[in-house]
């Protein structure tokens, strides 16, 4: 394979066709190996469950050109740990951490081609899922799964520099207390789309949900964790039961306390507190940290003091510190990198 004629740096989020797909099935109680195929597209039941119940749970990660040419991923063993919570709590049987680990090898090391160079600020998003693929009528948990993983190349998220993001405190709640909030299941997108249409048509770029108790607390977004960074310049993030742990999130608080020094906690935030923060940051693969500049509760306006222009300067510390991680322009700690080509 040829090195596909692609303008990597322009290129925007969105879905472009790989050649190679991995796929395994469950079925009598067992998943199977799985393997490789080029088909990319999925033959189902009219009954099945996904297209009923909506039983389904997916992860997001990416595969990098490193300064050196090696392909690598980052901490892929947490998205396989985390979609093995996630399948657990919709009654899916979970996919073996070897296998998810052997599905992203094998399919990044196929569309290697398709991994953009460095130094161009994309690279190949990874979407592991699995579904009911058995018929389902009557409620339960379906007998028949499928696990899948594809492959897209995606540009770099912010072109041409991030700029500071103005999000809304919303009027609907994302997770229940005790609900799905913390597991990664297509059904709390779903659920969040008409949340995030309304915060668009009111021309804000996202929504900060808060806790569905007692909306006194924040929670996260519909797609990623907050960060805070204290005007002593220590990094606060949210705790909560239903906040989906975020592998980017855990990876910058644990690079703020031990490669560069800073203060960190995990603790319930107030909203009301969010006033008295220096900067703000919302963490995610897609694009690792997007700055916020202002949050407005009901026409009342947050102004965080790093502004609308650049990206709040901890912030962009720790931002440059994971990117370089992940570019192997920095040394990373002990497992978080795994070179597949
Ligand atoms: C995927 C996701 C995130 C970000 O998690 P990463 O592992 O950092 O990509 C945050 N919040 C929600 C609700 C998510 O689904």
């Amino acid at each position: 394979m040829e090195k596909p004629n692609l303008d990597w740096e322009n290129l925007d989020f969105s879905y472009r066709k790989t050649p190679y797909r991995f796929v395994a099935n469950y079925d009598n109680g067992a998943w199977e190996k799985g393997r490789l195929i080029e088909d990319d597209t999925v033959c189902l039941s009219e009954c099945a469950g996904i297209l009923q119940y909506c039983q389904e749970v997916f992860e997001g990660l990416k595969a990098y050109t490193q300064k050196n040419g090696d392909i690598v991923t980052f901490r892929a063993d947490l998205n396989a740990e985390r979609m093995i919570d996630s399948a657990k709590r919709l009654e899916m049987p979970p996919f073996p951490k070897e296998d998810f680990l052997r599905a992203v090898e094998e399919t990044v090391a196929a569309n290697k081609d398709y991994v953009p160079p460095y130094g161009t600020g994309a690279s190949l998003y990874i979407r592991p899922y699995m579904f009911a693929s058995g018929i389902v009528i009557g409620v339960k948990p379906s007998t028949k799964y499928q696990f899948r993983l594809f492959t897209t190349t995606v540009g770099p998220y912010f072109k041409g520099g991030a700029k500071p993001i103005t999000i809304c405190v919303s009027d609907f709640d994302r997770a229940a207390p005790k609900g799905t909030g913390h597991i990664k299941a297509g059904l709390n997108y779903a659920m969040s789309l008409h949340a995030y249409v309304t915060a668009h048509a009111n021309g804000f770029d996202e929504n900060m949900f808060l806790d569905p108790a007692t909306h006194s607390f924040v929670e996260e977004t519909g797609g990623a964790n907050f960060i805070f960074i204290t005007k002593d310049g220590g990094v606060v993030t949210p705790k909560s039961n239903s906040i989906l742990p975020s592998i980017t999130r855990r990876s910058i608080m644990y690079l703020a306390e031990h490669v560069l020094g800073m203060k960190v906690e995990e603790r319930p935030v107030k909203f009301s507190e969010v006033k008295d923060f220096a900067e703000c940051g919302l963490c995610g693969t897609a694009a690792v940290i997007s700055p916020v500049g202002k949050i407005v509760d009901h026409g009342e306006e947050i102004c965080l003091p790093s502004g609308m222009n650049e990206m709040g300067k901890v912030t962009k510390k720790l931002y440059d510190t994971l990117r370089g991680i992940q570019l192997g322009e920095i040394e990373a700690p002990a497992g978080w990198i795994h070179k597949i080509a």
